[in-house]
């Protein structure tokens, strides 16, 4: 594993994340981190991480998770994230690599549901049980047949069949950050693009305080368009 690619794609001086320089130390726990940052970049995705030899592996999930078992959601594998990058919340300028906003969706731990995980992540085949605040149980991220030049990158996210599976639209249901409870308009109000942000919320509104926009879908508001 390495943060060469991380690197090369960041300017430091311009963007808040993370540098990733020396981080190791930084952790106390010996416990695996897992976090699906929310990212309102060119297009709305959920990058899910995995904490593994040291490094965050990641995978951009355009549509996010589902915990109903019949639904397959897209993961693309981009580069792996420094350990600290699961705590960075904010703003990235809109001129840096993904410019947007970012929220910590959800976080918690994770543990492997394979003896061995390096071997699981070369066969494209990783079962896992997930503790986070929002998701939890048995899932995989298994590699599937992509497409152009990603294609060796295209993994599908899926929930296993236990009590944690549900038919609901938790990304809907659950719009929120995991860590501070906002929305990403939010969190834009720290220097961001704030109307953009919020179209990565889910309400049909452009500018409401946000707190009612789960409730008034289920009162049966059509599904907002989130992204693009
Ligand atoms: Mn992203």
């Amino acid at each position: 594993m390495s943060l060469d690619e991380y690197h090369k794609k960041r300017d430091f001086k311009k963007t808040p994340e993370p540098s990733g320089k020396g981080a190791a130390a930084m952790k106390s726990s010996s416990e695996l981190i897992y976090v699906i940052q929310k990212h309102r970049a060119t297009q709305l995705h959920y990058d899910f991480r995995l904490e593994w030899n040291g490094t965050l592996l990641s995978w951009a999930v355009p549509k996010g998770p589902s915990p109903d078992p019949a639904v397959k959601r897209l993961a693309m594998q981009v580069e792996d994230h420094p350990v600290e990058y699961a705590n960075f919340e904010g703003v990235i300028p809109a001129d840096e690599y993904g410019g947007g906003t970012v929220m910590v969706w959800d976080t918690g731990t994770w543990a492997p549901e394979v003896s061995d995980v390096d071997e699981a992540l070369r066969k494209g085949d990783l079962k896992f049980a997930l503790h986070g605040k929002k998701l939890q149980g048995s899932w995989a991220l298994v590699r599937t047949r992509g497409f152009g030049s990603r294609k060796d990158r295209s993994w599908l996210l899926i929930k296993h069949r236990d009590q944690y599976a549900a038919e609901r639209d938790i990304t809907l249901d659950e719009p929120t950050s995991a860590l501070s409870h906002r929305l990403l308009a939010d969190i834009a109000r720290d220097g961001g693009d704030v109307e953009r942000a919020a179209t990565g919320d889910p309400r049909p509104e452009k500018n409401a305080s946000g707190s009612s926009a789960a409730t008034a879908l289920k009162r049966g508001g059509k599904r907002p368009r989130a992204s693009r």
